[in-house]
């Protein structure tokens, strides 16, 4: 009820009010010391407020004044009127109702209350005073540094990213991309199998898949992002490894388009003195397929022992897409064409970097990761 049907209602008696028996009376009194202390509640929202004080003494007055407060005014009407066999339940509620209206609206209590939600204000504002902590920053890993310096430059071509699940099934991993059932790399040597039809991914390609099933052609993104093997660390090789692998799918794509895009990205790589070569390979999921080399920037293509006198170092494998790859993501291999390429993140870092060890990007040793 609200503190005006309170202010009504105590001016009448219980028999007007209705209230013959014990379980009415109770009713009656528990919504009476319900209102109060919703009065009580809204007294205590005002205690910032300057003219506080003089609300806790209206308030108090209200409740408590000893002719026409609330509390005296029951005790008139309810209690005094009471038939006597309601007089003991009726005596028992008003004695618990006064009480509690004492202690609500004494003026210390509601001081001290308001005293403690300043305190708890002032606790939740920050002292800029205060000196700040020190944390120690640390800095981004060599690998997400490369990974994302590759991103960039094929953002600025107009490739989107894309990633997907490490935990694969078999299809998206081996079928959907070609690899037929007696391929090697399908072999518990090669690959780590959760169960019979699921594996972590033994390399991104199955995000092509995945991109080609959700956005069709045209299609243009790279796919950063772990892959595992089930190969022993080693320098050169570590269980989980980071690819990038880029796809372009649209109309009149040619082998043309691939050369370009992958010599335009090893000279924002490599720097603008990098030449690129392409030379014949296999992959099930391309066709035709190929690795690109490019010129040593140690020796600047003229053979020294980085690249074993070559002057040359393989760093990716690319390809047009397999026509049966594209009709798996969905994509009629009769309108549309695609390239693709793998690359290892690691490896480029390791380039990049002139570091001789993979484990090193793996072990958390500070005093490696420092130094980027
Ligand atoms: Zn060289």
């Amino acid at each position: 009820m609200t503190l005006e049907e309170l202010k009504k209602k105590v001016d009448l008696t219980l028999a007007d009010l209705g209230v013959h028996d014990e379980a009415g009376v109770n009713a009656l009194f528990s919504e009476a010391r319900e209102t109060m202390n919703q009065e009580r509640q809204k007294l205590v929202s005002h205690s910032n407020d300057p003219e506080f004080p003089g609300l806790v003494k209206e308030f108090r007055n209200l409740c408590l004044a000893r002719k026409r407060g609330l509390v005296a005014r029951i005790d008139e009407n309810w209690l005094k009127t009471a038939p006597s066999e309601l007089r003991p339940v009726v005596g028992r509620a008003f004695n618990n109702l006064r009480v509690q209206a004492e202690h609500l609206y004494a003026e210390e209590s509601l001081v001290r209350l308001a005293q403690k939600l300043r305190e708890v204000e002032a606790k939740e504002r920050p002292d800029l005073t205060l000196p700040g902590y020190r944390r120690p920053l640390g800095s981004i890993h060599p690998i997400t540094r490369v990974q994302r310096e590759i991103e960039d430059i094929f953002l600025g071509l107009g490739f989107a990213i894309e990633t997907g699940p490490e935990v694969e099934t078999v299809y998206y991993n081996f079928d959907a991309l070609n690899i037929p059932e007696s391929h090697p790399s399908r072999d518990d040597w090669d690959t780590l199998y959760i169960d019979s039809q699921t594996v972590l991914r033994t390399h991104t390609s199955p995000v092509q898949i995945r991109a080609m099933e959700k956005y069709g052609a045209p299609l243009y993104i790279v796919i950063p992002g772990k892959c595992y093997r089930n190969d022993k660390p080693d320098a050169s090789h570590s269980p989980m490894f980071h690819q990038m692998e880029g796809l372009a799918v649209d109309v009149d794509i040619t082998f043309a388009d691939l050369k370009g895009t992958l010599d335009f990205f090893a000279k924002k790589f490599f720097g603008e003195t990098a030449r690129t070569s392409f030379r014949p390979s296999f992959f099930p999921f391309t066709e035709p397929s190929g690795e690109v080399y490019v010129s040593c920037a140690i020796c600047d293509g003229q053979g020294c022992s980085v690249c074993k006198q070559s002057g040359w170092i393989e760093v990716m494998g690319c390809g047009m897409v397999h026509p049966q790859v594209l009709r798996n993501g969905g994509i009629d291999p009769d309108r549309y064409s695609g390239w693709a390429f793998g690359l290892g993140i690691d490896r480029f870092a390791m380039m990049k970097y002139g570091i001789d060890d993979i484990q090193l990007f793996f072990q958390s040793d500070l005093r490696f990761l420092r130094q980027f």
